[in-house]
């Protein structure tokens, strides 16, 4: 279905207005195509930047990079004009005519990867690249783009291929009696590359989080600073602050770039049973951003006894991702602070920075562990926050600047690869085991790892992934 014998066009550039525009041209017939474009019977010195003014449409700069040396593989020529639509689309039109056809979503990059100038991972880390949001997908994408997921998985692969040449001589030469290699070294060397795999899924988490972002939801009655904590995180004033309770009544979202981490921050109507119907509804969306989010904030406001509201919020998210943070640090805390295992019932610490973050109520009837002490007036214990969100969502105290894993595709394959190999050492591990049985474990494994590469693809999985793209890429 993918013919690449045809020659594609497309501007390159997104749609608007700009100091320059560059219209992209990718086929066998792309050096003819642009000479007809361009009015120009000389054809155009490979990879020189020639002026020249096109068809009275404007004056451009056309590049021509000959095959194979070009991103897509194949001859391109790009027209870079003024950056205009109306302009870009004369030019494009004009190509048309002369024979190309208008390109499809991600087709240059789509070519580039059926040509061999890129695996699946780095045609992928192209889309995630120009999608990214935040310096640290950017450079996540660029780390794969490099290679680096790419070589990790090759030198993988390298490893099951030697296991797999050698049990396969085992079983071309069985008269023999020799073995190319011993059963329990073979089980020694598939836990190695189980290893190797586990390696690349630590990151994963990270990763992933990294690339697809987070959505995290803050909860609390109202009054106890959900605003605030949300503007601090924030960094500026979005979510109306007022003393009134009940002002937060629709949801208010913010895309807020944490330490690397894309998040969607959501500030909740506040938490209480209520007749005002307009504020039911904002409490009724405040619990369903609740349940689908990545992590709950639950906000307690420490100068306040608990209330019954925040124990029904406390029970209803036990069992989600969340962290529990007493705001408020700034007041005096009307609530006796238990200082762990020296504590003292008779004594009240108020405005006191609790050495471990839990407390409990006058009657020392509740105890509430608490993650993080803020002041969102203040700003102290933000940035401990801040911390406490990326551990939560990636299970690491700090993101390191690069992941090799980042695409839930490639996850599910490392897993569907490590699952195999895993069937494949129990099996090596037994006695008397015969080769063959490793061998089919061992091929499925390599055959996950070359889809993650791209060696096996179907043409769905190509359409779906180069669906996402922008034309012109
Ligand atoms: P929400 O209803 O939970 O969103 O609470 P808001 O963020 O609107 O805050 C309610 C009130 O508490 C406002 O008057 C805030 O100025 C105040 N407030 C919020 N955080 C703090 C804090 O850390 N210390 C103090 N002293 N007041 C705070």
């Amino acid at each position: 279905m993918f013919s690449p014998d045809d020659s594609i066009v497309a501007i390159a550039t997104p749609p608007g207005r700009g100091g320059i525009g560059v219209v992209r041209i990718s086929g066998p017939s792309a050096s003819e195509i642009a000479g007809k474009v361009l009015e120009r019977d000389a054809p155009l010195q490979p990879r020189f930047a020639t002026f020249l003014s096109a068809r009275a449409i404007d004056e451009v700069i056309a590049t021509y990079f000959p095959a194979p040396h070009s991103y897509t593989g194949q001859h391109v020529v790009e027209i870079s004009a003024h950056g205009n639509p109306v302009v870009l689309d004369a030019i494009v039109r004009c190509a048309i005519d002369a024979g190309a056809r208008l390109a499809e979503p991600g087709e240059f990059t789509l070519r580039a990867f059926l040509n061999g100038k890129r695996d699946l991972i780095q045609a992928e880390a192209v889309g995630d690249l120009i999608a990214a949001a935040t310096p640290l997908q950017a450079r996540v994408a660029f780390d794969q783009l490099e290679g680096t997921l790419t070589r990790r998985i090759a030198a993988i692969d390298a490893e099951l291929y030697d296991l797999v040449a050698r049990l396969e001589a085992s079983l071309d030469f069985p008269d023999e009696g020799y073995h190319f290699i011993e059963a329990s070294h073979t089980a020694q060397r598939i836990n190695g590359v189980i290893e190797g795999l586990d390696q690349l899924l630590g990151d994963a988490r990270q990763g992933r989080m990294i690339r697809e972002g987070a959505t995290v939801v803050l909860a609390g009655r109202p009054n106890v600073g959900k605003s605030s904590i949300f503007n601090a995180l924030a960094g500026h004033d979005r979510a109306i602050v007022t003393e009134v309770p009940g002002t937060t009544r629709d949801l208010v979202t913010e895309r807020i770039d944490l330490g690397g981490l894309p998040l969607t921050l959501v500030d909740t109507a506040g938490w209480r049973a209520t007749s005002d119907i307009v504020e039911r509804e904002g409490v009724a969306r405040g619990s369903q951003a609740r349940d689908v989010a990545d992590l709950v904030i639950v906000v307690l406001d420490r100068s306040e006894p608990i209330a019954t509201e925040d124990e029904e919020l406390l029970e209803q998210t036990t069992t989600r991702n969340r962290i529990v943070v007493a705001n408020k640090s700034d007041l005096a805390a009307t609530v006796r602070v238990k200082a762990d295992t020296t504590y003292d019932a008779d004594r009240t610490y108020d405005n006191e920075s609790p050495s471990s973050h839990s407390y409990v109520v006058s009657g020392f009837t509740r105890t509430v562990d608490t993650d993080v002490c803020v002041s969102a007036l203040t700003g102290s214990g933000v940035s401990e926050l801040r911390k406490a969100i990326v551990a939560a969502l990636t299970g690491q105290d700090s993101l390191r600047d690069t992941a090799a894993i980042s695409n839930t595709r490639h996850i599910v394959l490392i897993n569907a690869a490590r699952a195999c190999l895993v069937a494949a050492h129990e099996a090596a591990a037994a006695e008397d085991t015969p080769e063959e049985f490793l061998l089919t474990d061992l091929q499925a494994a390599r055959s996950h790892l070359d889809e993650i590469v791209g060696v096996r693809t179907s043409d769905d999985l190509l359409e779906h992934i180069f669906a996402n793209f922008c034309i012109g890429k």
